[in-house]
């Protein structure tokens, strides 16, 4: 794939101005019993030369997770449930992608600028531009902590790429857990999200609102609607997933790697789902 100058150029500018914007990390995030220092992603979000604050701890056996499934079926909220349960980070392109978006337009490069009106549309941004920024953090996928990539690779052609990276670093994937949810539900989901502009930390209007209406429980921030979760883009996005996205799901069965894990109950209940599944299917793996 291109290593287009004008898009390395662009990811540069982000690094540098990303490391103005308000953090509210590292915070700590309460699960049942057990409470974590979360990292801040630095080194996703900003690029490769932030540190992340709090760097996962190494472990013998990293997960090395990818996962799939429609847009609005839940992966993110997933992500960071499974980074608190299992210890690995929780990277997600659209969250760099959204970072980007918080600069000021004068310092996004014209690449970066057509990129994200890619995904004020809904529509996919181009593959190219998507590999040169997961290649330019693929210090992230070494990470001795592992790795949980959310919204990547979400075409063929990325999941190639991913391919002979990994080949190349020796880095197995663990598994690819493919969550499964009816357009239905989907669409209920999406319409409904709301999201908190300082903490991330994701809602929904009538299933899971907050306390005080507009206002984020976890860090009083002001919850708002994304842009591509308005029903315009909901459609676009959810065409862009069955013909792009949708052939993943045979690419990584063949591959031995597809774990489904069906999307349908509460955050909770799904992590618990996806946790007794990878854990039946490390087991299973070791033992052949
Ligand atoms: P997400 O938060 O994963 O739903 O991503 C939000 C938007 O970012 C998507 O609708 C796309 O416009 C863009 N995007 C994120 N990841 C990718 C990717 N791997 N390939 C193409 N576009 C992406």
């Amino acid at each position: 794939m291109s290593q287009g100058g004008a898009v390395l150029t662009l990811l540069t500018v982000i690094d540098i101005t990303a490391k103005s914007a308000a953090s509210p990390y590292p915070y700590k995030e309460e699960v049942g019993m057990s409470t974590q220092t979360k990292n801040d992603r630095a080194s996703w979000l900003q690029g490769p030369s932030a540190q992340c604050t709090v760097p996962p701890k190494a472990v013998g056996d990293p997960w090395r997770l990818i996962l799939l499934g429609a847009p609005g079926v839940g992966k993110g909220t997933q992500a960071d449930l499974l980074n608190v349960r299992l210890g690995a980070c929780h990277l997600s392109t659209g969250d760099v992608f959204r970072a980007a978006k918080m600069q000021e337009a004068c310092v996004l490069s014209p690449a970066m600028k057509a990129a994200l009106e890619y995904m004020r549309r809904g529509d996919l941004v181009p593959d190219a531009t998507v590999w040169d920024m997961v290649h330019e953090r693929k210090g992230c996928l070494r990470c001795d902590g592992g790795f949980i990539l959310d919204g990547f690779p979400r075409t063929l052609s990325q999941a190639a790429s991913l391919k002979s990276l990994m080949e190349s670093e020796g880095l197995p994937l663990t598994a690819v857990v493919n969550y499964e949810l009816s357009v239905s539900a989907i669409v209920a989901r999406l319409s409904g999200r709301r999201t908190c502009q300082t903490c991330k930390a994701v809602y929904h209007a009538s299933e899971r609102p907050p306390k005080m209406a507009g206002i984020c429980d976890r860090c009083a921030g002001k919850l708002f609607q994304r842009e591509d979760d308005r029903p315009e883009s909901i459609s676009i996005r959810l065409e862009a997933y069955d013909r792009s996205t949708a052939p993943l799901i045979a690419f990584y069965r063949k591959l031995g790697l597809l774990l489904p894990v069906a999307a349908t109950g509460s955050p909770e209940d799904i992590c618990a789902r996806t946790i007794s599944a990878l854990t039946a299917w490390r087991a299973r793996v070791s033992a052949r």
